[in-house]
């Protein structure tokens, strides 16, 4: 056996970080690895756009507020670390789509705006006739012979028209990646929906044998598809954290760049003078900290190009009094086609009941999307007014909230234009052949959701682990 121990660093301490250190811990425990694991994180805590405030009996959420239930990784990281009584699912209810003013219900069996039932879509206000007969031109439309990645802009547009694009699909792919539809990867967003087509040619029809029918014994009140955590996501990151022991914690300082001595022997600069040598890294930063930490070495050139998105959240908490007509449902999206700031706005208090004292009323909206940052630059009252007043728009707020937390997110979010996928391909090649042993993860690269970014850091740990095994036949 090989004396030395290997230096395994792991740069970002968000949740892919977190992750990979956690998941690599355990099978260093497990398998008795002779490795010693370094968490570098730039900030002074860890969870990266994890972040939860308690305040005054509310649990709010300054980034993500929950995860697919469906992408597994996530509850079973919960579960891992202790938290499996905490992992709540979303109350549902009726989720509206604004446009031009007014709120429409989803048309129900919408699955990403694909209609899968006929007369939700029948009798929408949503589209207009001609919209809805040029949405149904997919059922009769060939399968298109170009297999190659495309903006989901176009390939939606082709399949359903530009009307339930514009007032549907586009308002509901912007809350998750606050892009622009046209420039988004088909491939690195929605692989299924090129698969569907391939498959069975029409979407509509696709997606209407692809979609999971309700047992018909299934209850009445419908589960909703998110969970999160009662005590908050931020209660994730603690319990990683706590359990972190035997992993070197390093917090506040900054990996300013890497260099090369040999394969699989790197030297980190970080910001606090200090140079450590290291066998493998997984890097964890999103993709400009990434780029600039590696840039002399060609592999990662193109992720200079890659853009990110600004947007922030604006939580307001109010006196149930406040609002004098409550609508019934969980929130609503805002479709580009209106005139309004804010992208989309969740009535938490609904949705996630435990976030809310009772008789108090909390709603988290969202501002900024790909041509619309400017928002975030405003100070905190000239955007507390705007939301305010959009939302009195549609809501008849009678009083001011008792108080608003906003958060910025400066280009939090990274934008998988077309070809994505293919440059990240490259990207990995070169990167076996010019750093072997250094492994990227995270949101910017094979996923946003938060189970995505888990799953990654699994694999990078998977991959460190081969490269240990091999090298331990090896010696
Ligand atoms: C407002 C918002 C709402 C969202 N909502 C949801 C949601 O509801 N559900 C969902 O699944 N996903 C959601 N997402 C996406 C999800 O939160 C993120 O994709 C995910 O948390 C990213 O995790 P990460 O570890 O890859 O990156 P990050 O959380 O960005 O972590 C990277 C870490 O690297 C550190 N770092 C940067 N540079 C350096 C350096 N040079 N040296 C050392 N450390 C460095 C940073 O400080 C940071 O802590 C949301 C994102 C945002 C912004």
């Amino acid at each position: 056996m090989n004396e030395e121990k290997k230096r395994v660093f792991i740069i970002g301490g968000g949740i892919t970080g977190l992750s990979a250190a956690y998941y690599l811990l355990k099978e260093i425990k497990e398998k008795n690895l002779n490795m010693e694991v370094t968490l570098i994180e730039a900030s002074n805590r860890l969870g990266g756009k994890i972040q939860t405030i308690k305040k005054d009996g509310y649990t709010i959420e300054r980034g993500p507020d929950s995860f697919l239930e469906r992408k597994t990784s996530a509850a079973k990281l919960a579960k891992d670390v202790g938290l499996e009584s905490q992992l709540t699912n979303n109350a549902t209810g009726q989720a509206y789509i604004l446009l031009k003013g007014q709120l429409y219900p989803m048309p129900e069996g919408a699955v990403m705006g694909i209609p899968t039932k006929l007369s939700p879509f029948v009798t929408t206000g949503l589209f207009s006739p001609m919209g809805k007969m040029r949405a149904a031109a997919d059922l009769i439309l060939p399968a298109s012979g170009n297999k190659d990645d495309q903006s989901l802009g176009s390939f939606f547009r082709r399949r359903l028209g530009d009307e339930v694009v514009e007032n549907l699909i586009e308002p509901l792919l912007s809350g998750i990646y606050a892009g622009d539809i046209d420039k988004l990867s088909l491939q690195a967003t929605f692989p299924q929906f090129q698969q569907v087509e391939q498959k069975y040619r029409s979407l509509i029809l696709g997606m209407k044998q692809t979609t999971p029918k309700k047992p018909a014994d299934a209850p009445k009140l419908k589960k909703g598809m998110f969970l999160t955590l009662t005590g908050g996501l931020q209660s994730l990151v603690d319990a990683m954290e706590e359990q972190l022991v035997g992993v070197k914690v390093l917090k506040a300082v900054k990996v300013d760049h890497i260099e090369k001595y040999g394969d699989y022997s790197y030297g980190i600069s970080l910001s606090n003078g200090e140079i450590m040598t290291a066998d493998n890294i997984i890097i964890t930063t999103p993709h400009f900290a990434t780029a600039s930490m590696l840039q002399n070495f060609k592999a990662v050139a193109p992720l200079e190009k890659m853009k990110s998105t600004t947007v922030a959240t604006v939580a307001m908490a109010f006196d149930k009094s406040a609002i004098t007509e409550e609508i019934e449902g969980t929130g609503f999206v805002v479709s580009r086609n209106s005139d309004y700031t804010i992208t989309a706005c969740t009535w938490t208090h609904k949705k996630w009941l435990h976030t809310t004292p009772n008789g108090k009323v909390l709603l988290r909206c969202y501002v900024g999307r790909v041509g619309e940052e400017a928002i975030v630059e405003q100070s905190d009252e000239e955007i507390k007014q705007v939301v305010l007043d959009d939302l009195n728009k549609i809501m008849n707020i009678s009083a001011l909230p008792e108080f608003t937390i906003i958060t910025r997110w400066k280009q939090a979010m990274p934008q998988y234009a077309v070809g994505h996928k293919k440059m990240l391909d490259d990207i990995k090649d070169r990167l076996t052949e010019e750093m072997p042993g250094v492994f990227l993860a995270g949101s910017s690269f094979e996923g946003v959701g938060i189970p995505d970014c888990i799953d990654q850091g699994v694999a990078a740990v998977t991959k460190v682990i081969e490269q240990y095994n091999k090298q331990m036949i090896r010696v």
